[in-house]
């Protein structure tokens, strides 16, 4: 045995001692990783732990990288060195790490200086609980003796990292983790409250009244008081920031207390057959669920049921007072039925939880457009959560039952961390959207749904970039009107007034169903969606856009685009159908029609390879990047199994929108982005260093968006952009965007947006 060795044997026994002794996990950790670094010699010493909660490696002990990076920066399972560690569950000892394919980099942390890495994974009894780490400036691999050291170190403190978390596991052994379907916004904590009709449609008997004249009064009579209900709650929706989704809503609820076939059906139930008038509102309405189940439609079949027993509740209790609480609640429901609408106390309610699920239910839509936290499709029992503590975590899905106060304690310092931005964003959000070197990039607005806020909007953005018309569609009963649909037009055409509205033509199919126009298909996103839709049905394109074009004789400010093209054919097809339109209405009103810039959206690949053909045709190019990645990488959007292989920044990726941006320069198009992409921080600094300089997104993108242009120089991101598109692997360019935000100090933002 050499010097050396016999030091580090030493040193070994006593640094296990020493971590043993100490009585908090805490402080054991940080003398360990300090004990480390100064037996060998490296410059570095870090623990990662395991949190199983979050599926990430945690830092919680460095002696080498920032102390403030302790307990916060964290990677994926699967991320980073310290993932190839946790996975292979070997160690790993690298000269130069930053040249490994898996290498990422992690913000904040002051591990640029650092060369050389060894990891070794902690194992208690195979249980992985984490990977110490030892770096060193100088480029060289430590070598056998530091790697035995480590490998024996990390056998033998792994027992003792294994008894302080079990200690700490019975406190936390109440928590119980929930997954759903679907999820929307991001974090919330709150008791729950159970919403249940207050008598359940199964629990009404098929009973024989003596007076069916009484029954029937009475059941008119409720169907009167909710149709006073509904008409004052819509008058509200229009007046509140509940917008036009509520309004939706209450209209399908309105149409069914108007339908007086229905009315009839249950009057002869009452009359003929002498039931009660709860009895026959619960047959009739049965007989119509069931055909609606059998048809397959979900949606119909969960409104007549929503519809029902609300009419029963209330036939049976006089008055309704579901929301009567003070404080802020998480609402835990089966589905959202509309006539909960006009009670329910926005403020109040600081998350969803929906125990059914269906992607185009008015609960999903409403939730994601008031941004409220919200996950779908969770299987609980309602009974079990009411009153007690949930955290909604909307980014990952999951709903916590129950959390103990240092995961509370955690989950809040995330909320806080995200409103301290978000206030950081607001007081910039009106200044121009320009980079450090006077460079503008135009910040559009995503719209499906009417704000009360348009007006404050308006200021912050250059127009709106899409305008999701299939939104509206989504809550109707049947396809609106033409004129119906003027009346949606002119409102968001005249709240961006003097600034341009893109409408984009119905993009239904696949994800984004209509009750009313039902399709059931094995493959629905390589389906009948979008333009192909319009082309087989064109007396519904046509409706929309003389809607449109009527809408803009007032303003003239309207674009409108068309979905999912994939051929010439559909975009001269759509072209021609705008020309019928305005000349149909010019002749039936003699009122000129102003004409309107036309586009297309990029969002099939075929449509990449065909920009050349198509430009004549067209005035702008629009990139449906949510659309254009699924179908690049074949990865289906909305598939959980299959989401680690959806990424931006994969290199075809980066390289096709390098060829969009340049390629619509040279044929003189304006070219924007509307999909996710351009709300992401690292999207927005990909776009602009691959020539882009307009960017579309959603209504909570857009300040902290702006904020970060501003911060941006544009000449230093072209040249990032060129590197880029020669980079193999996303990590490489994604590692490429998180340098370039961390020397720009907006790496704290990063670390908000991208959760945890
Ligand atoms: C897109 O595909 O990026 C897009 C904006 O359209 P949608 O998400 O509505 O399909
Ligand atoms: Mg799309």
């Amino acid at each position: 045995m050499d010097d050396r060795q016999g030091q580090i044997l030493q040193a070994l026994c006593s640094i296990t001692r020493e971590v043993g002794a100490k009585n908090s996990l805490e402080t054991a950790m940080a003398t360990l990783v300090e004990r480390i670094r100064q037996t060998t010699l490296a410059d570095c010493c870090s623990l990662y732990l395991c949190d199983e909660l979050r599926q990430r490696y945690r830092l919680v002990a460095t002696d080498g990288l920032a102390p403030s990076a302790v307990g916060k920066a964290s990677l994926s399972y699967g991320q980073g060195l310290v993932g190839v560690v946790g996975a292979t569950r070997e160690l790993l000892d690298l000269a130069d790490a930053p040249s490994h394919p898996n290498f990422k980099y992690l913000p904040d942390v002051g591990e640029d200086e650092y060369k050389s890495f060894l990891g070794v994974p902690v194992i208690n009894q195979g249980e992985l609980l984490g990977v110490l780490v030892i770096q060193s400036r100088q480029q060289r691999q430590f070598g056998q003796t530091e790697e035995s050291f480590l490998v024996t170190l990390s056998a033998q403190i792994a027992s003792i990292i294994a008894a302080s978390q079990a200690e700490k596991k019975d406190s936390d052994m109440n928590l119980k983790r929930y997954k759903g379907a679907k999820a929307t916004g991001h974090l919330a904590i709150a008791k729950a409250l159970v919403w249940q009709p207050s008598v359940s449609l199964d629990e009404v008997k098929l009973l024989h009244s003596d007076d069916p004249l009484m029954q029937q009064e009475l059941f008119h009579q409720t169907i009167f008081q909710m149709q006073v209900q509904m008409d004052k709650a819509a008058l509200e929706m229009q007046e509140n920031d509940k917008g036009q989704a509520a309004s939706g809503y209450i209209a399908s609820y309105g149409k069914m207390l108007d339908d007086t076939a229905l009315q009839d059906e249950v009057d002869a139930r009452i009359l003929e057959e002498g039931l009660f008038a709860s009895s026959a509102i619960k047959k009739v309405l049965s007989a119509k669920m069931a055909m609606a189940k059998e048809d397959g439609d979900e949606e119909l079949y969960q409104e007549l049921k929503d519809f029902a027993q609300i009419l029963v509740s209330r036939l049976v209790h006089a008055s309704n007072r579901d929301f009567d609480f003070n404080e802020q609640v998480i609402l835990v429901v089966e589905s959202l039925p509309a006539a909960m609408l006009a009670e329910l106390p926005r403020e109040k309610i600081v998350g969803f939880v929906v125990t059914s699920f269906n992607t185009t239910s008015h609960a999903t839509i409403l939730a994601r457009d008031l941004g409220i936290p919200s996950v779908f499709g969770v299987e609980l029992d309602p009974q079990e959560v009411d009153g007690r503590v949930l955290v909604v975590n909307g980014c990952e899905a999951e709903v916590l039952l129950d959390p103990p106060q240092s995961v509370i304690d955690e989950f809040e310092q995330l909320i806080n961390q995200d409103r301290e931005q978000a206030d950081l964003f607001y007081k910039e959000r009106n200044l121009e959207s320009v980079t450090l070197d006077g460079v503008p990039v135009a910040v559009q607005l995503n719209a499906g749904m009417n704000h009360d806020e348009a007006e404050h909007i308006c200021d912050m953005v250059d127009g709106v970039g899409l305008y999701r018309t299939e939104i509206a569609f989504m809550l109707t009963q049947s396809f609106p009107s033409e004129a119906q649909q003027i009346e949606w037009y002119k409102e968001i055409l005249g709240d961006y007034k003097g600034k341009s509205v893109c409408m984009r033509t119905l993009d239904v199919g696949s994800d984004k169903g209509l009750p009313y126009l039902p399709c059931q298909e094995v493959n629905p996103a390589l389906g009948w969606r979008g333009i192909r839709v319009s082309m087989d049905q064109p007396q519904i394109m046509m409706t929309q856009l003389k809607a449109m074009l009527s809408a803009n004789i007032e303003y003239g400010n309207l674009e409108i685009m068309i979905p999912m093209a994939s051929r010439l054919d559909e975009v001269l097809f759509a072209r021609d159908c705008i020309q019928k339109a305005r000349s149909e209405i010019e002749s039936a009103t003699g009122v000129s029609v102003p004409d309107v810039r036309f586009g297309v959206m990029v969002e099939v690949p075929s449509l990449v390879y065909m920009l050349d053909d198509v430009a004549p045709y067209v005035d702008f190019f629009s990139i449906g990047s949510n659309d254009l990645v699924q179908y690049l990488l074949a990865v289906d959007r909305a598939n959980t199994k299959v989401s680690r292989f959806y990424d931006d920044f994969h290199p075809a990726v980066v390289r096709c929108l390098s060829y969009l941006a340049s390629r619509a320069k040279e044929l003189d198009k304006p070219i924007t982005v509307c999909g996710e992409l351009a709300s992401s921080p690292l999207g927005v600094m990909l776009l602009i260093s691959l020539g882009f300089d307009r960017v579309s997104m959603n209504y909570s993108g857009i300040s902290r968006i702006k904020y970060i242009i501003r911060r941006l120089c544009h000449s230093e991101l072209i040249e990032l952009g060129q590197k880029a598109v020669t980079l193999h692997d996303c990590t490489q360019i994604r590692n490429l965007y998180n340098k370039y935000a961390k020397d720009h100090g907006l790496s704290r933002i990063l670390d908000v947006a991208d959760g945890f």
